[in-house]
């Protein structure tokens, strides 16, 4: 049989780190639009309990805990906030990562003149702030029965993207790291937690904004060279990773594991011929 209601998060007690970023918005209100209880876990307590507001004042539940996803201690308290306020944890959304400036090869340095230690800082975040809540919250998903882990890995892990080398080679790193937990998590667990990964192609939002706009407003000619590759011919909107993440969080995803979905309007895909 067929459930009718397999896409639903309801009563789901769902974690977003980076719940508080520009994607994240569209991750918590597409989970709570669901059913879900979104618990934003990130490190601006203002826009993270303003989105808890927006949520139940649309008479959905939400939650906000302020944390770094790099140190196990405040995740460890957060755990247990949550079990205590709603005794279990069904999912995890890993949102918090991105680009870090200090990690970036402008176009004029020399590629032998790396900066080492900002490509660190981009690997850390991106891997280890996505490795480190799982190594927390894991165990409490898999007692759900049906649990389910999202990474949120990019294209850049799978086409070489000038300047962003630190970035790439942490998104590369969630990669393996998906298939390879997904694997040994299914060898202990059986079928009660599955992880999978989406990469999303480009969203304009804060972090990227000054590589990919003009301050008019215009693109840069890294935009215009990200449009012209992308068979859409535009960049996405938060929103249209919402359809790929509720799959990914409820049973209608139930046998899959392992996998990164691509949300990105054809730009892995495209020889550009
Ligand atoms: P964003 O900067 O708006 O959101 C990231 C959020 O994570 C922020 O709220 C930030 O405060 C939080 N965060 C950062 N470090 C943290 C830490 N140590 N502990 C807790 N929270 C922390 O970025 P975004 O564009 O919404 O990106 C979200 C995710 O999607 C990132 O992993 C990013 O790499 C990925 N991504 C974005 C794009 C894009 O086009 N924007 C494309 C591919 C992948």
């Amino acid at each position: 049989m067929i459930p009718s209601d397999m896409f639903s998060l309801k009563g789901k007690v769902i974690i977003v780190t980076g719940g508080t970023g520009v994607l994240g918005a569209s991750f918590v209100k597409g989970i709570a639009q669901q059913g879900g209880i979104p618990i934003i876990l990130g490190q601006n307590a203002e826009k993270g309990n303003e989105r808890v507001a927006d949520i139940i004042s649309n008479g959905g539940m939400a939650h906000f805990i302020a944390a770094n996803v790099l140190e196990e201690a405040q995740l460890i308290t957060a755990k247990n906030e949550i079990l205590e306020k709603f005794g279990k944890i069904d999912g995890l959304v890993n949102g918090a990562g991105g680009n870090i400036p200090t990690g970036v090869l402008p176009p004029t340095e020399d590629v032998f003149n790396l900066n080492i230690e900002g490509m660190k800082d981009a690997l850390v975040l991106n891997l280890w702030g996505t490795v480190i809540p799982v190594q927390v919250f894991g165990p409490e998903i898999a007692k759900t029965g049906n649990g389910s882990i999202v990474n949120i890995s990019s294209v850049s892990s799978k086409r070489a993207l000038t300047r962003v080398l630190g970035y790439s080679m942490g998104k590369a790193a969630i990669d393996t790291y998906t298939k390879w937990f997904a694997v040994e998590m299914a060898n202990r667990y059986g079928d009660t937690i599955r992880m999978n990964s989406i990469m999303p192609g480009f969203f304009l939002t804060t972090q990227n904004k000054n590589l990919l706009t003009n301050t008019d407003g215009s693109y840069t000619d890294r935009g215009n060279a990200i449009i012209r590759n992308t068979p859409y011919k535009r960049f996405g909107h938060p929103d249209e990773l919402v359809g790929a993440l509720i799959w990914l969080l409820s049973d209608a995803s139930k046998f899959v594991t392992g996998m990164d979905i691509g949300v990105d309007g054809g730009f892995t895909i495209n020889s550009g011929v």
